[in-house]
């Protein structure tokens, strides 16, 4: 059952319907839309209700609603900004429409004395309740214009292609929907095309509580299908990098072994059961596609450093990347402390190194003396080749995308296959996400934390005791503890959360004459940070003032006190991160919220869930709960996994009939499989293509 065995009248090009030219075709193209039954499968976003005109004197802020009335009023005012502001009654009351773009046609359009109606969203404004650019349209005195009959639809769109547009392209697709969209799930006999009718056009008596949680049956039906794309599309591109095979790490490893006796600690069991799993998958001519979830401290590095103590036993190069520049660098450290001692070379790719050494790393790459390379997004550079490299290990993973991933997978030389992968997070993904995120990758956990970790106590204290914090921190570093003072801003720029740490840091040093105090942040030269990393790794740096960009990874055991500034304004996974800083050695470690009030209730609710747990699991589910899958999972910005109707907040509990019914489709309807990835995944996606 091929995709062009379709009923063909939605199998054609967009271009059939009517005002669709080759421009706006391009534009539909940008969003994977090539044929009308791509239009069907656009759904809207969320629907507004045009059903009904309100009474102005009736209308709240904050509602979207039709008005209808006649123009008292028509001034430009010359404020801040010009403006035109219309006022309109109904004999109900007054309301004022504001045109911040506006001319001299639009101006006569609405003079005084014109009838109009009008859509828009109501909101509280310096003259009673205003509409800021409502969409109007004039009426004839006495006609009784009918308002519309349907829920008013709004499309995900993309510049230059207008709601108006959307509707009308998506009407004229539905009124062709006839004999209805081919069912691809196999035994399945949901109405499909029923379903993708009422939530383009759904009713006026649409029950939009069932909606707007995602509960309609409607809805259900299509995000069963889409998920179920979405983990044959995983599947599929699981299956093609097997397909080419690997190098099996078989020869020498009692190296391994070698290595894991030299060390200074004996590992846990869940990290000699993880690697076990690792080791296993490396012997293999399949390519490992492995993700380790391990909470904060777990001790994840050295199983990735043992396994990439087998791949360089093995002859072949080990690609190590890591989030952040002090990430690699302090990876490279610990690698190079376990790995050279047993004659294995590690070095260091980052985007500040000087043009000599970065030829002199790209030049023993390429020739094979680097076994172990650190890096960070500099490795993904085209300029950048292995003489063999047999694994990937990736670190933190939710920093970087999936794409960003299978880049570097794609530098090897094809007689060896693809490179084994090593996925290693912090984040620890609730077991429904991972079914679906993760569909691609074999899971283990490392469910331990190292012996004589205590646990850390956190607490919340209002910034108007931050006195009794200062006095906290002197004392906990005339005991020879060293603390973090963490920074943090709503602004993204790294530019204001450096200057915030630096004020921070001088007020700090005034404050604390006896303290030596640091100040690393994301806009100091690497090579300070790096010598600021140091100081305070060799504890002549007391207190290190920090911006965020000690959140991930940082190890520095002897640190056990750490104050967090407007926690409120960080999310719980950011927090837990954080959080995770302290509590590596074997002191009772401490962490402080130091909030500003008044805090908001989600905020209020997030610092308790803190102060509650450090169970990054538990976490996890309620960071999960508070945020959506998207944050939780860090693909916002990648890109991976974004659903056009599911919803993995109120479609989870679909998801284990998910996972089996796509085991069933990949195994016995591959054609079915395709077909439905080509559905809901369209050109957009690269999954099955790699
Ligand atoms: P994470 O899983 O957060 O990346 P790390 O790999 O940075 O954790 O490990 C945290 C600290 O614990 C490091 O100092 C590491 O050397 C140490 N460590 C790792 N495994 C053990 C172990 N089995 N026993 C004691 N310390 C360990
Ligand atoms: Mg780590």
């Amino acid at each position: 059952m091929g995709r062009r065995g379709l009923d063909s009248a939605l199998q054609a090009p967009v271009q059939n319907l009517h005002g669709v030219g080759p421009a706006l075709a391009l534009r539909l193209k940008r969003l994977g839309i090539d044929c009308i039954e791509d239009l069907l499968f656009h759904l809207p976003l969320r629907y507004q209700d045009r059903t009904r005109l309100t009474p102005i004197a009736a209308v709240r802020p904050g509602q979207d609603v039709v008005v209808e009335g006649i123009v008292r009023v028509s001034d430009v005012a010359f404020g801040r900004r010009r403006s035109l502001v219309v006022r309109i009654e109904d004999g109900s009351g007054l309301i004022t429409l504001r045109f911040f773009h506006f001319n001299a046609s639009q101006k006569n359009n609405l003079r005084p004395g014109t009838k109009i109606r009008c859509f828009g969203e109501a909101r509280a404004g310096a003259s009673g309740i205003e509409m800021y650019h409502p969409e109007y349209r004039r009426l004839e005195e006495d006609a009784s214009v009918p308002v519309e009959e349907m829920l008013t639809p709004v499309y995900p769109s993309t510049e230059g292609v207008s709601q108006i547009t959307w509707r009308k392209l998506c009407s004229q697709a539905l009124s062709l929907l006839g004999s209805g969209v081919s069912d691809l799930l196999p035994g399945e006999s949901g109405n499909l095309a029923e379903a993708l009718a009422y939530l383009h056009q759904p009713p006026p008596d649409a029950p939009m509580d069932l909606i707007h949680a995602g509960r309609h049956p409607a809805q259900i039906a299509l995000a069963f299908e889409e998920l179920i794309a979405h983990n044959l599309a995983l599947q599929a591109s699981r299956m093609s990098i097997q397909a080419a095979g690997a190098p099996a790490f078989t020869e020498n490893t009692a190296t391994v072994e070698l290595l894991i006796s030299d060390l200074p600690f004996k590992l846990t069991t869940a990290q000699s059961r993880v690697l076990a799993d690792i080791q296993s998958d490396l012997s293999s001519d399949v390519p490992m596609l492995r993700l380790v979830q391990g909470d904060v401290g777990s001790g994840k590095t050295v199983v990735a450093a043992c396994a990439a103590m087998q791949a360089a036993a093995n002859h072949f190069q080990v690609a190590v990347m890591a989030p952040t520049d002090i990430l690699a660098q302090q990876h490279l450290d610990s690698f190079a402390g376990w790995l050279a001692p047993q004659g294995i070379n590690c070095g260091l790719l980052s985007g500040k190194l000087t043009a000599a050494q970065r030829r002199k790393v790209l030049e023993d790459l390429s020739t094979g003396l680097l076994a172990v390379v650190v890096g960070t997004h500099a490795l993904f550079q085209e300029s950048v080749a292995f003489q063999r490299l047999g694994l990937v290990i990736v670190d933190e993973q939710h920093r970087f995308g999936v794409h960003q991933r299978l880049a570097l997978t794609h530098k090897v030389d094809p007689i060896h296959g693809r490179p084994h992968q090593l996925i290693m997070t912090a984040t620890p993904i609730p077991r429904t996400l991972s079914m679906v995120a993760y569909a691609d990758l074999d899971c283990s956990v490392i469910d331990e934390l190292p012996p004589g970790r205590q646990p850390v106590t956190t607490v919340m204290v209002d910034n108007s005791r931050r006195g009794e914090i200062l006095a906290r921190v002197a004392e906990a570093c005339a005991s020879g503890r060293q603390v973090y003072w963490v920074c943090t801003l709503i602004e993204e720029s790294e530019q204001l959360q450096a200057q915030a740490a630096e004020v921070t840091s001088e007020e700090l040093t005034e404050l604390l004459p006896d303290l030596q105090v640091g100040l690393i942040h994301g806009r100091m030269h690497n090579r300070d940070k790096e010598a600021m990393m140091a100081s305070f790794k060799a504890a002549t740096i007391d207190l290190l003032v920090a911006t965020t960009v000690i959140e991930v990874g940082v190890d520095v055991p002897n640190a056990s006190l750490m104050i967090i500034e407007n926690p409120e304004r960080l999310g719980l996974a950011q927090l837990h991160q954080l959080r995770g800083r302290v509590g590596r050695g074997a002191d009772a470690s401490h962490c402080v919220l130091l909030y500003q009030k008044p805090l908001s209730r989600a905020a209020r609710e997030r610092l308790s869930i803190m102060r509650e747990s450090n169970d990054g699991f538990y976490i996890a589910e309620k960071d999960l709960a508070q945020r959506g899958p998207g944050e939780v999972l860090g693909t916002r910005q990648t890109g991976l996994m974004e659903f056009r109707i599911a919803d993995l907040q109120s479609h989870g509990d679909l998801l284990p009939a998910v996972q089996e019914k796509a085991a069933e489709i990949g195994r016995e309807y591959p054609q079915a499989a395709s077909a439905l990835i080509s559905r809901w995944l369209g050109a957009a996606t690269d999954y099955g293509a790699v």
